[in-house]
């Protein structure tokens, strides 16, 4: 890793100098100029580039600036503990969807945990949790797939007994969620996510089907109308081969029922039944960014957002990179550092990509402590995978706001830690478009209102004049 010497350096790219790259964001005016080891970045008129770089007042104001910015990514890189658990209640689920990281075995055949259990497992997260976060801040639990609404009586029996100690939420497939789970989940104030992959039976039910081959599109939609006054409500869409098309109508199928945080999250290739579906990285960026410009469309005609909250990290992650929210983007990646998952039957993998992975089970919540499970073997190869490692991301000029994920594609897809995952080019495409949005001045239009609520500004590009 680059060591910036603060005094001694007094030109960029030379010797101690800071590394400055520079980016084309495939705008008229403006190109972005980056130092990559500090997410240091700026947007620079194209023919201003020469002048800022060769200005003496730039190099003291990076000088300046440097130590807080590493101080900053570091912290988000290397010093949050653990505040999430995905927990797995049951391995069975009543669908087979096609790109389903959860082995076909598992789901059909698989275990799940008892209510005894599931309190005892409960009783010890308390307790490490108690321990290591600060007096007051509850630790959030996320039920997760299979379909969790399956161990639904376990789940819920634990929901009552420990929410004065946890946040919780659920994804579900929706196809269990009555009336009656409706209502209990919202008393209790549990998020919760729904799947749909799009506007129509056709592109919706393409590749989440049950056993029977049945689509259920056309039974969970109405539910929409039921969760979109709920604040902890989002619809999670994942983009594959056989929907990327439809997803400019998929939003406007989401905002025509008041969903208002959705996320367009790009197919995990973990297993590999899920790469049958892979789309082609360069067509599925240019429908997301379409996407993307709709909701814009959107909320300049009726005034009302949709945020779709996997690109909001990036451009969190850009704007007030110590407070994005969502792990994947950041190098090292959340799993196993800031949250982990544990299986039906208490074994615990650093994230539920790696749940059909048995070579990353860390240990069991019920048998091991939580502490040395994240210290182990498998949990160090994952928390200490760097961009730093990896070619071609160790330099690529975006590495902090990408991240390389994912860890589980890197090992199962393309043979090791040290490789990138399934997509490059859409995270590239990602990052540009979101720096042309910051070109713009249209940022904010796909924020949720007061995102900056409690940062801090460490570097304001308005107040430059070079
Ligand atoms: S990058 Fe992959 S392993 Fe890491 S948190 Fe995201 S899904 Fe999990
Ligand atoms: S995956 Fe591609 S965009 Fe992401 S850090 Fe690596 S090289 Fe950069």
């Amino acid at each position: 890793m680059q060591t910036i010497k603060k005094d001694t350096y007094k030109h960029h790219n030379t010797g101690y100098g800071p590394v400055f790259q520079t980016i084309d964001i495939e705008h008229k005016d403006y190109l972005a100029l980056v130092e990559p080891d500090t997410a240091f970045w700026l947007l620079v008129k194209k023919n201003k580039l020469g002048n800022l770089i060769s200005d003496k007042k730039f190099i003291e104001y990076f000088k300046e600036k440097s130590s807080s910015l590493k101080k900053d990514i570091n912290a988000l890189r290397f010093e949050i503990k653990p505040s999430a658990v995905y927990l797995n209640p049951t391995e069975k689920c009543n669908f087979n969807c096609t790109y389903c990281y959860i082995p076909e075995e598992m789901r059909k055949n698989g275990s799940e945990m008892s209510s005894v259990k599931m309190l005892e497992c409960f009783k010890i997260l308390k307790g490490y949790f108690e321990k290591i976060l600060p007096a007051g801040r509850k630790a959030q639990i996320i039920f997760h797939g299979s379909e969790p609404m399956m161990n639904r009586e376990a789940m819920f029996n634990a929901i009552e007994k420990y929410s004065d100690s946890f946040d919780f939420g659920v994804q579900t497939n929706a196809s269990m969620l009555d009336e009656s789970a409706i209502s209990f989940l919202r008393s209790h104030e549990v998020g919760i996510g729904i799947s749909i992959d799009g506007p129509s039976s056709e592109s919706a039910d393409k590749n989440r089907r049950n056993w029977n081959g049945e689509g259920f599109f056309d039974k969970i939609t109405p539910l929409l109308g039921k969760l979109n006054d709920y604040s902890k409500f989002n619809v999670i869409c994942t983009i594959t081969a056989d929907n990327m098309e439809y997803l400019s109508e998929t939003v406007d199928f989401f905002h025509e029922n008041k969903v208002r945080v959705c996320m367009l999250n790009i197919l995990r290739c973990t297993q590999e039944r899920s790469r049958k579906v892979k789309p082609d990285e360069e067509k599925a960026a240019k429908h997301y960014i379409a996407a993307l410009e709709r909701t814009h469309e959107l909320y300049k005609k009726t005034g009302r957002k949709i945020i779709v909250a996997n690109f909001a990290n990036i451009l969190i992650a850009l704007m007030a990179p110590g407070a994005r929210k969502l792990m994947c983007d950041i190098s090292p990646c959340g799993g196993g550092r800031c949250f982990f998952s544990v299986s039906a039957n208490g074994d615990i993998f650093p994230c539920s990509e790696f749940v059909g992975v048995p070579e990353y089970r860390g240990g069991n919540i019920f048998s091991d402590a939580i502490d040395s499970v994240l210290s182990s073997a498998v949990f160090r190869s994952m928390t200490g995978r760097m961009v730093e490692d990896i070619y071609p991301c160790k330099t690529c000029a975006i590495r902090h706001f990408c991240g390389s994920p994912c860890p589980a594609e890197a090992h199962t897809m393309n043979g090791g830690m040290d490789r990138p995952g399934a997509f490059c080019a859409f995270y590239e495409a990602q990052v540009r478009y979101a720096l042309r949005l910051i070109a713009d001045k249209r940022e904010s239009d796909f924020l949720w209102e007061k995102w900056d609520a409690g940062t801090e500004t460490l570097f304001d590009a308005e107040t430059l004049n070079f």
